[in-house]
Formats: C-alpha cells, structure tokens, sequence
C-alpha cells in the first residue's frame, strides 16, 4: 500500500534514472511528489470541433489518426512529424518537431486528444507541437481521465530530464493520495478566509478543473505555509517573554546627561528608537530588537546610550561587529561617547586587544587576549568590543546585561542572534557553574541587532516576527546629498576623467565590479581583471588597490585599512564592501554592471561615500539600457529613502534577493506571496487570533504535531 512516506523508487513507472533526477529536485517520497508545484497552467479546456477551429485559437480537439508520416527538413537539420486527425467536422494536420518516436505510439485508426494552438503555413491551419494523448475507445469529452489535453493542464518548472508531461503522468495516479492529507488548519480559518481544505487543494493545484480553482488552491498553500512560518515566528516571542532578564531601570537623569554632552541634537527618530529600547531593558524579560536606520542615520550613538544605561546599572555589555576595522571604529567612537563616565572599554580582535578607561584618560593600552577574558570573567571590563566569533569563543562574562550585534549583514540576522545569544548565555553559565539545561530562570542578556539593510514589511512580519522592530527613519540634519547619475557607455571616459580630477584634489574612490555569477571566484576574477585594466590603460599613475571576497580577512582589513590610510587612490572590490566601513575621504562610488544589484544593495554601496565634509557622487554604469533598468535605477534617484528602495526591490525582483538563499526556511508559495502585504496581514491576524485562543496548540492537535514538524524542518531548533 502507498502511502505518503512511500519512498519513490517503489513507484513502477520511476526507474533509478528517473529516481535519480528526482533526487536532485530534493524529491525523494510520494509527499514530495505531490509537493512538487506546477509554476503555471494551460488552459485547454475548450474542446472544438475541428470544422470550427481558427487561426491563432488555443483548442482542444477529439478525432481519429487518419494518417501520421516523419520526414526531415530538406537541409535535414530537422525532423517533422506530420498527422491528419479528423472527426465529425472536418479534418486537421498535426505537427511536431524532433519527436521522432511519436510514430511508434500515434497510429492511424487510433483516437487522440490534442490541445495547442493554430497556426497557418503553405495554404493551411495546422496545430503546431500540441500536447497530445492517446484517448482509447474513450473519444467522448470525458475530461477526468485526460491528463495532458482537454482540460486545465499544470506545466512544471523546467528541467533538464524531468518533462511536465512526465511528471503529469506520475503525479495524476498518486491523486487519490492527496485526498488522504490531514487538514491541519482549523474549519473556521478556512471558512473565514474562503479558502479550501487541503486535501481539495492539494488536488486541484495539479490538476484544477478551471483556473480559478488553481488559484484558490495556491491561494490555500500559501495562506497554509505563511501560517507555519508566523507561527513559528511568534511563538519564538511568546517564549521569549517567559524567559527572564536583568532589569536595567531607566535612569533619566543618566539619559538626560548623556544626551546633552554630545556635539550633537538627536534627531527625534533617535529619540523615539532609544525610548523604545530604554523601556525594553527595565523589563524583567529580553529584549529582542532589530534596530533599523539608513546608513548614517546614527545607530551607534543610540547603541551607546543603551551600553551606558547597562553598565551603570552594573551589568556588562558586548558588542560585536562583522569585521575587525569596524571593531576598531567603534572602539574609538564609544570611547569618545562615553568618555566623561566611569566604563572600562576593551577591544579584542585577531590584531587589537587593548583597553581603556577614564582612570588612565582613555589612553588605550594594549593588553593580552588572556587578560581581556580573564577580567572580562572578573567584571572588570564593562563593554567589550570585538568581532562576532572572536568574542564568542575567548570571553566569558561575570554579568552580561546587553549584547549589540552591528551591521548584521543581510538577512542571516535572526539565525546569527540566535547563535550570539545561545553561546554567550552558554558561556556565561557555564562560568557561573550553572547547568545550561536548567537554565529556564537563568538571567538571559538583552539583544539589540542594529542594521542598515531595510526590511520589507512582509517580511518583518514573517521571516523577522519574532523580532521587535525599532526605526530610525530620518537622518541627521545636514547630510550633503550624494550625487548619483547614471553614465551612458558614450560618457564613460568622462567620468574617468572626473574621478581622475577628484583625486588630484586629494580624494578617494571606489570601483564596484558586477556580480558575474552567484560565486565568489568568478567575482573575484572579474575584480581583478577590472583592477588590471584600470591600472594599466586608464589611470597608470594612480594607485589602485584590489578587494574580493576570496581574499582571506586578515588581508581584506589590512587593503581596507591601507585604503583609509591613504595608501590608495582608488579601491577595486566586488560587493563585499558593502558592509559599514568609514572612509571619509572617499567621494566616488562607481558601480559597474549595476543592473545587476538590488538597489537596497546599491543603496548600501552609495553609504559608502558622502560621509565626510566633501560632495559626494555615485556613478552608475549599466551594461543594459534597457528601460526597465534605467527606470530601476532611476528609483535610486528619486526614492525617499532605503525602505521605499527596499519595498521596490521586493515588487520588481521578488524575495529572493533579501533572503538570499533556500536557508531562510521559507517555503516556495510563502515566498511568491511576500510581496502581497494585505495577506500577509490576514494570515498574521489569524496567528494571532489563534495564539490568544490556544497559545500552547493544545485544542489543535494536527496543527501542533505540523508545527513541529515545521519547525524541525525549516532547522529552527
Ligand atoms: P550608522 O547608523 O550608519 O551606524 P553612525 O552611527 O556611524 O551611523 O553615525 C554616522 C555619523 O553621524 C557619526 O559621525 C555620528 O557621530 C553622527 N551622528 C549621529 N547622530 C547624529 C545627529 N543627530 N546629528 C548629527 N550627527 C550625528
Ligand atoms: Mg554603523
């Protein structure tokens, strides 16, 4: 008996080849299978007499093989085969290209179904490579036995040895299997949202008999997928807030005090976002916040009055960056923020471990790594700066109150706060001789995440739910805007001549290399050919640096720090410079092949420069000129700010781009229907609906048993 764990090789009609290509698809049971989507349909439902059938019509037609013939193409490149079908009205020609075989199974006198479209050629209206299928004695429009013609037929994606039309013959047989599903939604969600029941869904998303239904079966995949994954989301939160944390009363007085010895005036986006924050640490739970703000919108500032309140109310604070120069920034920028108060800060990176207090004016001093662990373990640092791995594996702490994660790039970030969390909570009992296992009432660190990477509101909602957003929407007062233009090819030597000219006055530039493919060597190469060339025919008396990702990191910080150093002129990279580097001096940003960026990631690179007292400009070349690229770069002119980019990119390029890989867990039709926020919303009243009624999913049995299989699934455990 099949069943849906039924593993495909003991289907008859799979062989091993076929097994094998499966394989590779991910598809390896009878579930999968029945899993394994259609992208889209044709509609072949209109069955004609062949008497009525017209030029240009997609049709159905029903009749017997009067004659079927190959022959090749007078250059023999191809073979045609030819078939005369006829029924009652009339009579048609059939043909196909390079099927050859079609002439062991398609006889004459035989009855056959054949759906696709007319064309005319040589006098003569002709179907042109229809889907076709042998009907038997069965000529009548008994639409339920067809699998290929006559009816709403599903098309797989493409690829290489597994047909739509294979796959239609495996798929229709297990049907009866999908009507075995378990429904695991709830009666009523399905009847508030007019939605049907799985089992009909799973059905009709292969073989829908109008396309309505198709669209309401992928309608309740989807609302069934996002559901899952909200759940997921907000249960992760719900269990959160029963953890306990330390409780970091807000000091006003403190706030106040700090706030008033900066050289500047928050902007009343960074007041409201450090409310937020204040408030979320005096609670007796974590925190758990992703804080948003445009590159140089002043997230650090609001990082340091967080830091402080913690440290005063006696706790430690960790804070870790992706690269060892941006530790190195935010060494000195924390020591200038806190510099009147009575904090002990320590650096720990592969090159820099050293520290600093107000005892000894902030002079940094370097220090061993040992020393920084051991009084870390002693409390006697109060803020440790230092990058991502390098902290978790060396420090533990006496009583870590707060942990900031900075720049978290890209959406690996809830992922990534997990891991920060987990290990530093782990390391942290561990030092205090606690059993991580029976941790529940152990005090567990705030987090706050800071990014400049704009989340679409889908995507909050679901990847992210878990998370509490903070944003920092306006920027400070002041900023000089760059100047972004895109260059046509005609121009190019023009702005080579401007860069030249910005950098005899004493600047710096940056060259962005294209994305060639979706690897790292093949960037890389194209870097440093792109360096080559520069140097070589364009500017031979400039110096020219080069950055990629295949370089170790060791020698990335060092071309970085060269770069600020002003030990080169221009900077060659691939789009591993993205992340929140600080080079003043630079006021060029040249993207090369920038159609091929999102532009939340030109975005990112334009952060690059205009961060100093200079003008500022971002050169945009495009290898297409099309006009859908330049309206797409356009956007980057004209768009407000990183969220509206980041909506856009979302519309135009769809998820993928900011998830970035399959590791987000995101299953297929969830991710196709990010970009439709209203049902999203809807899905996540529905969680929340069900949350509030049955938080521990103890009235849905069936629901809780697909949750957790979810979970496990998409690795969240
Ligand atoms: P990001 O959000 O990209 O991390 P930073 O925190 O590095 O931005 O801030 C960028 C620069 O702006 C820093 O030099 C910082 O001191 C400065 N800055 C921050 N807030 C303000 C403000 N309200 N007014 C003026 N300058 C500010
Ligand atoms: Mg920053």
């Amino acid at each position: 008996m099949m069943n849906f764990n039924t593993p495909i090789t003991q289907i008859k009609k799979i062989g091993p080849a076929y097994a094998k290509r499966l394989n590779r698809l991910d598809i390896k049971t009878v579930a999968d299978l029945l899993f394994h989507f259609p992208h889209r349909y044709q509609d072949f439902s209109k069955i004609t007499p062949i008497g009525n059938v017209g030029l240009d019509d997609t049709v159905t037609v029903v009749g017997k093989i009067l004659d079927i013939q190959n022959s090749k193409t007078p250059r023999k490149q191809m073979n045609i085969t030819e078939a005369i079908i006829e029924d009652s009205s009339g009579a048609i020609k059939a043909v196909w290209f390079n099927q050859p075989f079609l002439m062991n199974s398609l006889r004459p006198e035989l009855n056959i179904s054949l759906s696709g479209k007319t064309t005319f050629s040589n006098d003569a209206l002709f179907l042109s490579n229809p889907s076709y299928e042998l009907t038997g004695a069965n000529t009548g429009n008994n639409t339920d036995a067809l699998r290929h013609t006559g009816r709403v037929i599903p098309v797989y994606p493409e690829t290489a040895g597994v047909s739509s039309r294979w796959l239609r013959y495996i798929i229709k047989p297990l049907l009866p299997l999908a009507q075995k599903i378990p429904e695991y939604l709830p009666p009523q969600i399905l009847a508030r949202n007019n939605i049907p029941p799985l089992p009909n869904a799973l059905t009709s998303i292969h073989f829908p008999n109008t396309l309505e239904e198709a669209e309401n079966a992928r309608k309740r995949i989807a609302f069934g997928e996002l559901f899952l994954v909200q759940l997921v989301a907000l249960k992760e939160k719900m269990n959160v807030k029963k953890e306990s944390a330390p409780q970091i009363e807000f000091d006003l007085s403190l706030a106040k005090d700090f706030v008033d010895s900066l050289p500047f005036k928050l902007t009343d986006s960074q007041r409201s976002v450090s409310w937020e924050i204040l408030q979320d640490l005096a609670k007796p739970h974590p925190m758990n916040r992703l804080l948003e703000g445009d590159v140089g919108s002043g997230k650090t500032v609001v990082a340091a009055l967080a830091a402080i309140q913690t440290i005063k109310a006696g706790y430690q604070v960790a804070f870790m960056v992706p690269t060892e120069i941006l530790a190195d920034q935010h060494f000195k920028g924390l020591v200038k923020f806190l510099e009147k108060y009575d904090v002990t800060i320590a650096i720990l990176t592969r090159s820099a471990h050293k520290k600093t207090s107000q005892k000894i004016k902030y002079e940094p001093f370097k220090i061993s790594k040992q020393r920084v662990a051991k009084e870390t373990l002693e409390g006697k640092i109060d803020l440790v700066i230092g990058t991502h791995s390098l902290i978790q594996e060396t420090v533990r702490f006496k009583n870590l109150g707060l942990i900031i994660i900075d720049e978290q790039h890209r959406f690996g970030v809830r992922q990534r706060m997990a891991l920060a969390r987990g290990n530093i909570q782990n390391s942290m009992q561990k030092s205090a001789g606690r059993d991580p296992r029976t941790s529940r009432n152990a005090n567990i660190p705030h987090l706050l995440s800071m990014t400049a990477t704009p989340i679409p509101r889908t995507l909050s909602l679901t990847l992210f739910g878990d998370l509490d957003l903070s944003i920092i929407k306006q920027m400070p007062i002041g900023r000089k805007e760059i100047i972004t233009k895109i260059v046509a090819p005609a121009a190019r030597n023009q702005a080579y001549a401007f860069v030249k000219n910005q950098i005899l006055k004493g600047r710096q530039a940056f060259v962005i290399c294209p994305l060639v493919e979706e690897s790292e060597k093949f960037d890389a190469k194209a870097a440093t050919k792109e360096q080559e060339r520069l140097q070589t025919k364009i500017f031979p008396d400039l110096r020219i640096a080069l950055l990629h990702g295949r370089m170790k990191g060791k020698e990335k910080d060092k071309i970085m720090q060269a770069f600020k150093d002003k030990e080169s002129d221009i900077l060659v990279s691939t789009s591993v410079v993205e992340v929140g580097i600080d080079v003043q001096n630079a006021t060029v940003m040249l993207i090369e092949g920038a159609e091929r960026f999102g532009l939340a990631q030109l975005h990112q690179f334009r952060g690059r420069v205009g961060r100093g007292e200079h003008q500022s400009y971002c050169f945009l070349f495009a290898k297409s000129s099309s006009k859908t690229t330049r309206q797409r770069l356009k956007a980057l002119i004209t768009a407000k700010n990183s969220f509206e980019l980041a909506e856009n990119d979302l519309k135009i390029r769809g998820p993928g781009d900011f998830i970035g890989s399959r590791q987000s867990g995101m299953p297929d039709l969830a991710m196709a229907s990010l970009s439709d926020l209203e049902f999203v919303k809807t899905v996540r009243n529905e969680v929340e609906d069900m949350l509030i009624k049955d938080p521990e999913l103890e009235k849905n049995d069936l629901l809780r048993q697909k949750y957790e299989a979810f979970k496990r699934e998409i690795h969240f455990e």
